[in-house]
């Protein structure tokens, strides 16, 4: 019998909380099935065997932000013939970027003892600033659903299917009462990307865009119905600006309403 040969994974981390790549390993149930049509053959956070280059699939977790990061996604890009990044750390920069419109610096003086030890960019950028990339999937984390989805497209060389719509969308799909209607609750969720099954407005409490800004996102009329329900433009830069600030529109839409500041 010809055993067919599995495509090569790798599993790639850059500035990030390992949280994503997690997502992967949470497949408790698929994971021995993956493991039969794929060879993971670089993934330290599971395992210390390290396949060599080059691989078919890359999942690519985390930030750039150091000099250091800009040269390895270099040779990263090049040992994948395909790069899907994950998480919003990878596809927007994540938390880290607030940094982009602050002085690192004064950060690096104020939470290290030894500041001279620190070697950062003043960014902290998405993958896609940098390489090509073959696809995005988004949320802080990812949704393991849509991991799935994607790696069982990948080896049937077909497109994945993931949704395009906003948050709102899932929302009334499972009959939760919208938070911001009923309660005047600030929610995301007209805004966001879908995919995460609108798990916060079920637990009654808004979206606060971890899936990162859908493709029509409408920024200035959400803005303008907060502020009209009595928000500070204050609250709602911090509303935008937060896991996806650096991701348009939400870096302009929080600007728009002030500077961030410690306020
Ligand atoms: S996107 Fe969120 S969960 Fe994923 S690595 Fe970044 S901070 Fe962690
Ligand atoms: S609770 Fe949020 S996500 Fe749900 S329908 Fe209302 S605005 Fe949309
Ligand atoms: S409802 Fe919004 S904040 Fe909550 S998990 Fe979904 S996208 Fe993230």
């Amino acid at each position: 019998m010809v055993k067919h040969k599995r495509p090569k994974l790798a599993v790639w981390k850059f500035a990030s909380c390992d949280g994503c790549q997690l997502s992967l390993l949470d497949c408790e149930d698929e994971l021995l099935a993956i493991a039969g049509e794929v060879e993971i053959a670089y993934f330290p956070e599971a395992s210390r065997a390290m396949g060599p280059p080059p691989y078919d699939l890359s999942l690519v977790e985390g930030s750039i932000t150091t000099p250091e990061d800009v040269e390895r996604i270099q040779e990263v890009r090049k040992q994948s013939k395909t790069l899907i990044t994950i998480g919003a750390c990878a596809t927007a920069g994540g938390i880290q970027a607030l940094r982009n419109s602050r002085d690192v610096n004064e950060f690096i003086s104020i939470v290290y003892a030894r500041p001279d030890y620190i070697d950062t960019l003043a960014t902290s950028t998405a993958i896609a600033d940098h390489v090509p990339v073959d696809m995005q999937l988004h949320g802080c984390p990812i949704n393991k659903h849509q991991l799935l989805e994607v790696l069982n497209a990948f080896l049937n060389g077909r497109r994945p299917n993931i949704a395009s719509h906003s948050v709102c969308v899932e929302c009334k799909q499972r009959g939760t009462v919208c938070v911001m209607v009923a309660h005047g609750q600030p929610c995301l969720g007209p805004v966001t990307l879908a995919g995460c099954g609108a798990i916060c407005p079920a637990c009654d409490r808004g979206c606060y865009g971890c899936f990162g800004p859908q493709d029509t996102a409408n920024t200035d009329s959400l803005g303008n119905a907060w502020l009209q329900a009595g928000k500070q433009p204050g609250e709602l830069r911090r509303v935008f600006h937060n896991f996806n600030a650096a991701a348009e529109p939400f870096a302009g839409a929080g600007s728009k309403y002030g500077q961030d500041d410690n306020s």
